[in-house]
């Protein structure tokens, strides 16, 4: 963005720093050990000490919530989903009280939350649940009290007091559901970098950063792989309209915002690249090419709240077809199963599994009136010697399924080919989609 006739960043941010009620939520990384812990402690008191009241929400310390799906994952590859949760949602409830602890200890008064305490009700399975609804009450008659409030990040609990986990990267959605229900002023999530960038910049070094980011924008980036934000927080964010900041948990700079698209936004025709090496991809080989095929096959795994990503049908030989599909890595051995079963229905041939693949996609809203711009990824790949496996496009992205082991160079020759790290020139906007 130029910039030019926008207010300052700086500016509008100085504005939520004088509000009352804020929620600040620290990721892994933030608080790995005793000494990130104690920045985050005199950080909330930092924001205390200027009047706000303040609600923490806290993931897991970096490495934990790995470590704990690896013990139960190292019994069975399929373990009961309600063991699984009540496990792997543990890390949460450690780096809450840890956080509280030295919060004291410097003089504070905060006092830690688990899911079940608030209590922040869930609906859905198991490891994806979504949030029903949150209550207020502990937390409010908490911060009147004068506490800080720490409330553990990924978790929510059912009516029979099962613990329930809200996907990988679920503390943002915790903290925005939280910031939404407590109608806060902003949902500041401190993080490992200081900002949305346009691309991963631990991956590439050209990335910029992006002062502001329309809700669309960052929902599509968080949603094709871009994890610095989950992608129901940007939901919630939305539809609840909670202002949301992303900052650096480790320096005192000027971060990324989450704002309305609207006209005034620059419609840039690429504004990010984004990966995902979260998923695999399962073909059916040989399966009848009759109506009812794909339902069979698709309606068990929904049923199994197996997400279901890209899909690609091939004619194979006269009357059958190649099915293949991409699920997340973490629901691969469920979906063998059932896309295992359906095959030995079906006749079909051996299933295949990949896990050695990774989604390459480039996002922007001005794709819509843009005509050429998934040409220039394909052509982009080719010079790289990189080979496409599948293609998905919507009317503001493309994806590419590639191998691996290409995407730090995919993600940097994309980067350049749109000359990403040049501030991006908004794209006049017409009516129609040309990609
Ligand atoms: P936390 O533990 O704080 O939730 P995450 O690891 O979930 O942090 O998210 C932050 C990470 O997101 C960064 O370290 C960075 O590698 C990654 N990331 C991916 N895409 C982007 C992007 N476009 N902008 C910023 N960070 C990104
Ligand atoms: N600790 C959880 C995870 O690693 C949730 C989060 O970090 O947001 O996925
Ligand atoms: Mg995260």
């Amino acid at each position: 963005m130029d910039g030019s006739d926008q207010q300052p960043f700086r500016l509008k941010y100085k504005e939520v720093q004088e509000v009352a009620l804020i929620v600040q939520k620290y990721g892994g990384t933030s608080v790995a050990n005793h000494e990130r812990i104690r920045n985050v402690a005199e950080r909330v008191l930092k924001a205390q000490r200027k009047g706000n009241d303040v609600v923490v929400v806290a993931s897991a310390m970096s490495g934990e919530t790995n470590r704990l799906i690896k013990l139960a994952t190292d019994i069975t590859e399929l373990p009961d989903l309600r063991e699984y949760d009540a496990l792997i949602s543990t890390g949460e409830n450690v780096a809450c009280a840890l956080l509280a602890v030295t919060i004291n200890n410097l003089g504070g008064k905060a006092r830690s939350l688990c899911a079940a305490q608030v209590p922040i009700w869930a609906e859905g399975g198991f490891k994806d649940a979504l949030i029903k609804d949150i209550e207020t009450e502990n937390i409010k008659k908490l911060l009147k009290q004068g506490y800080a409030v720490v409330v553990t990040g990924f978790q929510a609990v059912d009516e029979k007091g099962d613990i329930h986990t809200l996907g990988r990267g679920g503390s943002d959605t915790s903290a925005v559901a939280i910031a939404a229900a407590l109608k806060a002023d902003v949902c500041e999530i401190y993080t490992d970098v200081d900002g949305v960038y346009t691309a991963d910049p631990n991956i590439c070094p050209q990335a910029r950063k992006i002062d502001e980011i329309s809700y669309d924008e960052i929902m599509e980036m968080a949603s094709l792989g871009a994890k610095v934000l989950h992608i129901r927080s940007v939901e919630l964010a939305k539809n609840h309209n909670v202002k949301v900041a992303v900052l650096s948990s480790f320096e005192d700079k000027p971060g990324t915002m989450v704002v309305e698209g609207g006209d005034e936004m620059e419609q840039v025709i690429v504004s990010g690249v984004a990966y995902d090496k979260n998923e695999a991809k399962i073909t059916l080989p040989r399966v009848p090419d009759r109506p009812g095929v794909a339902s069979m096959l698709f309606k068990p795994l929904g049923e199994a709240h197996i997400v279901v990503d890209m899909i690609v049908q091939n004619a194979s030989e006269e009357g059958y077809t190649d099915m293949t599909f991409t699920v997340r890595k973490e629901d691969l051995p469920r979906a063998k199963k059932i896309a295992g079963e359906v095959a030995r229905k079906l006749h079909a041939g051996e299933i295949r599994a990949d896990l050695n693949i990774a989604k390459i996609s480039i996002i922007g809203v001005g794709m819509r009136s843009a005509a050429g711009v998934a040409a220039k990824m394909f052509d982009t790949l080719a010079r790289a010697g990189v080979n496409i496996q599948m293609i998905s496009t919507s009317e503001i992205k493309v994806s590419c399924v590639i191998e691996d082991k290409y995407t730090e160079l995919a993600v940097r020759e994309l980067h350049s080919a749109f000359e990403l790290h040049k501030p991006q020139k908004a794209h006049a906007k017409k009516a129609g989609k040309k990609k």
